[in-house]
């Protein structure tokens, strides 16, 4: 296969949604319609338990997270398709933000009685801001959940894009009888077969329907009529633009509706994009020489070892085991020779990817998140990765005053890699770092404890809520309240930490010529 070809059959998306919306469940359908995995139950270790002889991070091991399911690989029809994971509850991080500018697309279930709950919101935003297309799959129509079009309805006015149903569900909970294939004008009978791979006992939607006078029927096949006559048409260039997503409804649980999704999403999910340079240029897919960039470190797996690893998105060409590649930002020159792909129930050495494909290189401390890798000697760097606003912060110390040194190395190397956001009080000159989510303090305490041989006294400040400010030369004392800290960000740059939203209100209608804005 040319390069052209190879590229041309990935996609490479995450799956996004609120803790137990379904993202597992329906991660592990999808992967068992590739044939990568022969049973349901394998992609959580927490489930399984079948990842407890891997040895990455004690932190992670602690929570039953498995690098593992983190990226997988699953071919279907004639794809390669790319599934990345993007943790939830305490185990989100910035990395969880930064997995989604890896890929290309990006599936969001929703839970039916909960519709949009916040972590779907939050990932949701940064989706949108890189434009990518969002896929949605409504999830647990065998349960009673809100009615249709109040979920397509609060899709659209929470998150502010245009929904088109690619199917309508016939009732649901007891009453769920199944999917009508919007385009096909098939109906779907539900079916709760678990590993089911095949669709049977399609046919056609008719007039005089096969489901003897059943009012969820007629209700739906109304429904579906008001929903044509509406007459939002599908566009595909909305689709792909991030403007639009296509709605499927369905149950991961019970296998239902995930084909019907699957077939779709290889139909309209986008191949592999190209990426900008930091120069303003873009590198594409197919062009022949290799470079990729890292979106995520994980760390330490084994105290034994110093290993770490980077996973890193090929942007461009391929990669081969044992190449020689420069890391831009240091000019250094490296020989990749171990190198892994990552299955739902093992990781694998890798040595042939392309460009849309995750892997993951055997670091021992050379790489940083954001960092560029490339092939030739044309050197240049991928515009960086955004910078999100952390909302829980925590002041740090070193318990031994004598540690000092190693103290501020061990912050200054995790702040650089981007594993932790490092502020400082303004007189006082207090540490106070800032995470998006509380696995990032624990990862931080532990890597201080066993890569910098720290031990150190982690004080929380709590929730806040942070806001950058765009005319700091006007910040004046009469500002400081007990309700906010001012502080300095790593680049000098002021921030005010607001106790809650009520308080930031306060402050920017006492302060209207104070400009604040927050990052992504
Ligand atoms: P995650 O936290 O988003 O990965 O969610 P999981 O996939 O772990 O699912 C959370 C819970 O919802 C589990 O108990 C699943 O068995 C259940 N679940 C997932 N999909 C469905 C579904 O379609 N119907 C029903 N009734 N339960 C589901």
């Amino acid at each position: 296969m040319t390069l052209r070809e190879e590229v041309a059959i990935r996609k490479t998306f995450a799956i996004i949604s609120h803790p137990d919306a379904g993202k597992t469940t329906l991660t592990e359908k999808l992967l068992l319609f590739g044939g990568a995995i022969r049973e349901a139950g394998t992609v959580k270790g927490k489930k399984s338990g079948k990842f407890a002889t891997s040895d990455w991070m004690d932190v992670e091991k602690e929570r039953g997270i498995s690098v593992t399911s983190s990226v997988m690989q699953f071919d279907y029809d004639h794809y390669k398709i790319n599934i990345l994971d993007t943790p939830g509850h305490e185990d989100f991080s910035e990395d969880t933000y930064r997995t989604l500018m890896a890929v290309d697309s990006a599936v969001m279930v929703i839970d039916a009685a909960k519709g949009i709950e916040p972590q779907t919101l939050k990932l949701f935003k940064v989706c949108k801001m890189r434009g990518i297309p969002i896929f949605t799959f409504i999830n647990k129509l065998d349960r009673v959940g809100k009615e249709p079009f109040e979920l397509l309805e609060e899709i659209e006015k929470t998150l502010e894009i245009e929904t088109y149903p690619m199917n309508w569900p016939i009732g649901m909970g007891q009453s769920f009888f199944g999917i009508i294939d919007r385009k096909q004008r098939t109906i779907e009978p539900f079916r709760d077969e678990d590993n089911l791979l095949h669709l049977t006992d399609e046919y056609q939607l008719t007039e005089s329907h096969p489901i003897e006078s059943d009012s969820a029927f007629e209700a739906a096949i109304e429904e579906l009529m008001l929903v044509d006559e509406a007459g939002e048409s599908f566009d595909e260039d909305k689709l792909l633009k991030g403007d639009l997503t296509p709605v499927f409804f369905g149950s991961a649980l019970a296998n239902f509706g995930v084909r019907n999704f699957l077939n779709a999403y290889v139909d309209f999910a986008p191949m592999p994009g190209g990426r900008l340079t930091e120069e303003g240029d873009v590198i594409e897919p197919f062009e022949p020489d290799f470079s990729g960039f890292i979106f995520k470190i994980q760390a330490n797996m084994n105290p034994a070892h110093r290993d770490r690893i980077a996973f890193m998105r090929i942007v461009s060409g391929a990669f081969e085991r044992g190449m020689d590649v420069t890391l831009t930002r240091t000019g250094k020159k490296l020989k990749i020779s171990r190198s892994t792909s990552f299955m739902a129930d093992d990781t694998q050495t890798v040595n042939h990817a392309v460009s849309g494909d995750i892997i993951g290189l055997y670091d021992s401390g050379n790489y940083q998140i954001g960092d560029t890798l490339v092939g030739s000697s044309q050197k240049f760097s991928f515009e960086k990765l955004p910078q999100f606003t952390p909302e829980l912060f925590m002041k740090v110390s070193a318990k031994n005053v004598m540690k000092q040194k190693h103290f501020h190395k061990g912050i200054e190397q995790l702040v650089q890699e981007g594993a932790i956001q490092l502020y400082r009080t303004l007189y006082t000159n207090q540490i106070i770092l800032g995470a998006v989510g509380q696995l990032q303090f624990e990862v931080f305490e532990h890597r201080m404890n066993n890569e910098y041989n720290v031990d150190v006294i982690m004080e929380p400040v709590g929730k806040k809520i942070a806001r950058w400010i765009e005319n700091e030369e006007d910040i004046r004392d009469v500002m400081n309240s007990s309700r906010s800290i001012l502080v300095d960000d790593r680049f000098g740059n002021k921030v005010f930490l607001f106790e809650n939203e009520f308080a930031t209100r306060w402050f920017e209608d006492k302060f209207p010529d104070i400009k604040l804005y927050s990052l992504l």
